[in-house]
């Protein structure tokens, strides 16, 4: 999944993320309850009429977001102040509920407690529990039918309190479940072992979310262990630094090596970009401050990501996973 954190994908249109062919794109509701608010996306047909953005929608309960600005946590809920104008919210897990349903989302987060890591053992015990009691109230507090809830797996990288957690969240009925939690500061092998300890627990009947994690290492390490699901701003994020994703590593277009290159990104691709552009003047876009610069590369950098999928996918039907998982290790691992 792609994310839009306000309402659009940085630097790109929705039809453009259509055309790439992805199914689902990530909606922040944290920056969407704050601007433009519920009511007026309600006031345009909730999230597809406001955005333009036809197919599927998740959107996230904002508790990565409100951990990120320091929010204070009670039983109750959290308690956070507006990145825009520094006002004080409050959001409970019914509340969380209560917005994504108001704003259409076909598939909505519970409200969790994310913690930073490393973080102490009983930190993260706490924020587990709380993390549990609010998944009830978030399952209770559900009223529409035709709007999936996913559950969100906390427990730091304590992989005992991962596997309870994992085993409380399945119990609980969610039309998908999510590892949360995960990329915050902790080391690749100890979300890998994270993963690990979580993924027997977890259903195979439902699909399975690795959230924030959209490296291409990351999610060819967590495809292989199981997941379905990602999101990520980092494809959308580099491109605007010039930095491109390929099969055979990342490309820094900024580099003066770049300056004449007649060449596409990558042969093969068929985004815009590829199709049409020379690194050269995609160099020189990013590099004068051209905003079609940053819109090309990120065009390419998703369909990238959407290529790794689609490769992934292949590779499982076909049992050659494992050897693609080996290239893009290669590739990327530095
Ligand atoms: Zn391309």
């Amino acid at each position: 999944m792609p994310v839009g954190t306000r309402g659009t994908i940085k630097a790109v249109l929705a039809t453009q993320i259509e055309q790439i062919g992805f199914e689902v794109v990530l909606g922040n509701t944290y920056h969407l309850m704050l601007r433009p608010g519920v009511e007026t996306i309600q006031s345009l047909g909730g999230l597809h009429g406001f955005t333009g953005w036809k197919r599927n929608m998740l959107t996230d309960s904002g508790g990565y977001q409100v951990m990120s600005l320091g929010a204070t946590y009670s039983d109750k809920g959290a308690v956070f102040r507006s990145i825009y104008d520094g006002s004080i919210h409050e959001v409970t897990p019914e509340r969380a509920t209560l917005l994504q349903e108001n704003i259409g989302a076909d598939i909505a987060m519970v409200l969790d407690v994310c913690t930073n890591l490393p973080a102490g053992r009983d930190e993260v015990a706490r924020a587990m529990e709380l993390t549990h009691s609010w998944a009830k109230r978030a399952r209770s507090a559900k009223t529409r039918n035709d709007q999936a809830q996913f559950g969100i797996v906390q427990g730091g990288v304590e992989q005992d309190l991962r596997r309870e957690s994992a085993q409380f969240i399945s119990s609980i009925g969610f039309e998908g479940l999510a590892i949360g939690g995960l990329a915050v500061g902790e080391s690749r092998e100890a979300m890998l072992e994270s993963i690990d300890s979580v993924m027997k627990d977890l259903p195979t009947d439902v699909p399975r979310y690795l959230m924030g994690v959209g490296d291409p290492i990351g999610v060819i390490e967590a495809i292989s262990r199981g997941v379905d699901m990602f999101d990520c701003v980092a494809p959308s994020r580099v491109a605007r630094h010039g930095q491109a994703m390929t099969f055979e590593g990342k490309l820094h277009l900024k580099n003066l090596k770049f300056a004449r290159d007649s060449r596409p990104i990558e042969d093969d691709c068929p985004c815009v970009a590829c199709q049409r552009f020379p690194r050269a003047l995609i160099r020189h876009l990013v590099t004068v401050g051209e905003p079609s610069g940053g819109t090309l590369l990120t065009l390419h950098n998703l369909t990238f990501m959407y290529r790794l999928v689609e490769r992934a996918r292949q590779s499982i039907r076909s049992g050659t996973l494992n050897a693609l998982a080996g290239s893009i290790r290669a590739a990327w691992s530095n």
